[in-house]
């Protein structure tokens, strides 16, 4: 199985603070993490987004 590489995007101030990898294929979640970010400086949501 390939390993999707994805942005963790803060929810609050749309910034791409980290890079990932997830496990592809179906019936995989969506990431959802509280990661610190260094724009909104605080703990923020951040999501996954695809992309390069
Ligand atoms: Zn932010």
């Amino acid at each position: 199985m390939p390993r999707t590489p994805v942005w963790l995007v803060c929810e609050q101030c749309e910034g791409r603070n980290y890079r990932t990898t997830k496990k592809g294929g179906e019936g995989v979640g969506k990431i959802e993490v509280r990661k610190f970010c260094p724009k909104c400086r605080k703990h923020t949501l951040h999501k996954e987004r695809k992309g390069k």
